[in-house]
């Protein structure tokens, strides 16, 4: 079982008198970085020239500079631009690191595939919440945490772990919960998490289940209702209460019918394929697939985009979702109001 730390395993002291250079400023960067400066830890935002970021990070109070200006004057490197951008990113800022300095990350992709393969006396280390960066800030405003994960690939001085602890509790991920992982637990059950359940895995059953109803002659607004809009009920109930608390809200029909047809669907050959899926992570096949991809220019990436774009279920979708907005705006509105 994996550690899990919280507020009190953290002391302060180790990253109170360092300098953190946070490389980017979007999801993740803007979050990190106002939270560490609001913890008491002074803050670089690194940025390239003619950044579109630069002005937001000069508006909320931050000093800005390039990554290398960034990266020289600091003793915690964080890395949170796009994993695509990464290794260029961090050939302009590699010589900056001295012996003792840390890299950090929020994603192992980069370091676990040897696309960036930091010095021996440099520690090695991942803090990543597990949320987009607009939740790690607004909790953190709100004096609570998002939870998170931590791991530690090199510890060149020793304290790496500590150093680590010490910047999730100052971005506020140890009021909820920091679980212990390393760079390639966190690296491949992502990947495989994103393409064979939730990203790849449920668009693909939307779509066999729509086309399913829709080729018997269905008509595409129930098709649409029932195989994609209503996954937002199933999902909500599975976050708050588990496979336990999803079937006991369902009718019995539906725990039934559920019980004995989804195995039917999601079959021992579904299971192969995702051990396949998992191979392809394990082995690096993916991500040399992945890395050529962007080198080419992202060709086939590209015609995917426009094909999943082009999917009838987006057009009923669209249609439906704009006659039902003001549904959406009025449980907003009643959500908002002041109690009487
Ligand atoms: P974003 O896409 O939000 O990062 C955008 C920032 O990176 C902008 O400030 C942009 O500045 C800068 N940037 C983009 N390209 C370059 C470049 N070539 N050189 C310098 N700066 C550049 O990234 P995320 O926050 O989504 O991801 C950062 C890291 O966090 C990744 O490792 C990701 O896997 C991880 N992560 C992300 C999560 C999320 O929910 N988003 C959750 C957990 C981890 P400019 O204005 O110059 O373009
Ligand atoms: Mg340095
Ligand atoms: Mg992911």
């Amino acid at each position: 079982e994996n550690t899990i730390y919280h507020d009190d395993d953290a002391a302060h002291s180790y990253i109170e008198e360092k300098t953190v250079a946070v490389l980017g400023y979007g999801s993740q960067g803007h979050a990190h970085a106002q939270n560490l400066a609001e913890s008491g830890v002074d803050v670089i935002v690194g940025l390239r020239e003619g950044s579109a970021s630069r002005s937001a990070a000069r508006e909320d109070g931050l000093t800005v500079a390039t990554p290398t200006e960034a990266a020289a004057a600091a003793d915690v490197v964080s890395m949170l631009v796009p994993d695509t951008v990464q290794p260029d990113v961090y050939a302009a800022i590699e010589s900056e690191l001295a012996a003792g300095d840390t890299l950090q990350f929020a994603h192992g992709f980069n370091v676990h595939y040897d696309q960036i393969e930091p010095p021996e006396d440099v520690d090695v280390t991942m803090v990543a919440p597990k949320g987009p960066g607009h939740i790690v800030r607004r909790q953190y405003a709100a004096g609570e945490g998002t939870p998170g994960l931590l791991a530690v690939y090199r510890d060149a001085t020793g304290e790496a772990r500590q150093e680590a602890l010490a910047y999730a509790d100052a971005i506020g991920c140890t009021r909820a919960g920091v679980i212990e992982t390393t760079f390639r637990e966190e690296t491949e059950t992502d990947l495989f998490g994103e393409q064979a359940v939730l990203c790849g895995g449920v668009t693909e059953l939307v779509k066999a289940g729509y086309e399913t109803l829709t080729d018997a002659g269905y008509s595409e607004e129930m098709a649409y209702f029932e195989c994609l809009n209503e996954l937002k009920l199933i999902v909500d109930l599975l976050y708050e209460g588990g496979m336990s608390g999803m079937w006991d809200s369902v009718s019995d029909t539906a725990e039934y019918g559920g019980l004995t047809r989804g195995e039917v669907v999601v079959d021992d050959h579904t299971r192969k394929q995702m051990e396949t899926v998992l191979e392809d992570v394990q082995n690096g096949e993916f991500a040399r697939e992945w890395i050529a991809e962007n080198q080419a220019g992202r060709p086939s990436y590209g015609q995917r985009r426009r094909a999943e774009k082009a999917h009838d279920i987006e057009d009923v979708g669209e249609e439906l979702r704009g006659l039902f907005a003001w549904s959406e705006e009025s449980h907003r509105e009643k959500a908002n109001a002041p109690a009487d």
